[in-house]
């Protein structure tokens, strides 16, 4: 299983658009890792969490075939990861030709909000409707906490999030063969249901990719910041369900208490776990 991070960043970007914070000028100055996009994550060459509004310029900057992808998990429909202007393209008015089948796996919830976006770009587009499902090419999968599903070679698993339960955000297990990776953002602390079911499957990570919106000793709302991964690194090892060499990378990071991407990595190092940056790529 290949991962590569798209986009890295929190709903802001990073550094911010008219930001002129210390953590901001310094990014602009730094350039490279210090610039993030709005956070996704492709599998391979075929599956993408969260269609964000990023997915073009990351897909430039790393030179990746978009037009590969078969399916597709969304965490929830926040505008930092759900573009509905891209999606809308899938239809044959934009003369786009030989789309390939699409999965979308999401919560009831998101694909309602997503649905409510797609129709502001064309009139009366929906994911909830057959006629609009055969005109994006693309078949809905509605899935709750704990529902599996298979998708080709993968195993994939809905695990809640407390970060939106409006939107119904949902957190992914992705596995293949015995390799499994746990897509963790956006949320706050794991919930009691989320440990459950961890526990339940005997779930055995190879890798993390967690939220970590805020720098350490800043703490924010609705995501984590540095010093609560860590906290939540030492729950998940406490329930068995990190693999000794299991890496965790922190993604969804915003300007809020935050170093520079190296000084970031060197607090990260001596916690246990790695700090993600656009176009990194990892193979498990
Ligand atoms: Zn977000
Ligand atoms: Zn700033
Ligand atoms: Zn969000």
């Amino acid at each position: 299983m290949k991962l590569t991070f798209l986009g890295t960043a929190a709903a802001t970007a990073c550094p911010l658009v008219f930001c002129r914070c210390a953590a901001c000028r310094m990014a602009w100055e730094k350039g490279g890792k210090d610039h993030r996009r709005r956070s996704s994550l492709l599998i391979d060459d075929d599956l993408l969490i969260d269609l964000g509004p990023d997915l073009m310029s990351a897909a430039f900057a790393f030179g990746i075939d978009v037009s590969r992808i078969r399916y597709w998990l969304q965490t929830h429909s926040h505008s930092d990861h759900f573009d509905a202007a891209h999606l809308i393209t899938r239809i044959s008015d934009y003369a786009t030709i030989d789309t390939l089948p699409l999965a979308l796996c999401a919560s009831p919830e998101t694909m309602r909000h997503m649905s409510e976006r797609l129709g502001m770009e064309e009139n009366g587009a929906t994911l909830e409707n057959p006629l609009w499902q055969k005109r994006l090419n693309l078949s809905p999968h509605p899935l709750h906490h704990g529902d599996t599903v298979t998708l080709g070679h993968r195993r994939i698993t809905a695990v809640e999030s407390n970060h939106d339960p409006r939107d119904g955000s949902l957190l992914w297990v992705i596995e293949e063969g015995n390799t499994a990776f746990l897509y963790a953002t956006d949320t706050m602390q794991f919930t009691e249901k989320a440990l459950a079911l961890f526990r339940k499957r005997g779930l055995q990570l190879d890798a993390m990719a967690i939220d970590h919106t805020y720098g350490p000793g800043t703490k924010g709302g609705g995501h984590l910041c540095a010093d609560e991964v860590i906290t939540e690194i030492n729950r998940l090892k406490s329930i068995g369900c990190l693999k000794p060499h299991c890496r965790i990378f922190a993604t969804h990071i915003s300007h809020e208490g935050m170093p520079l991407h190296e000084e970031l990595a060197a607090f990260s190092a001596n916690n246990g776990y790695e700090i993600a940056f656009d176009g990194l790529t990892v193979t498990l």
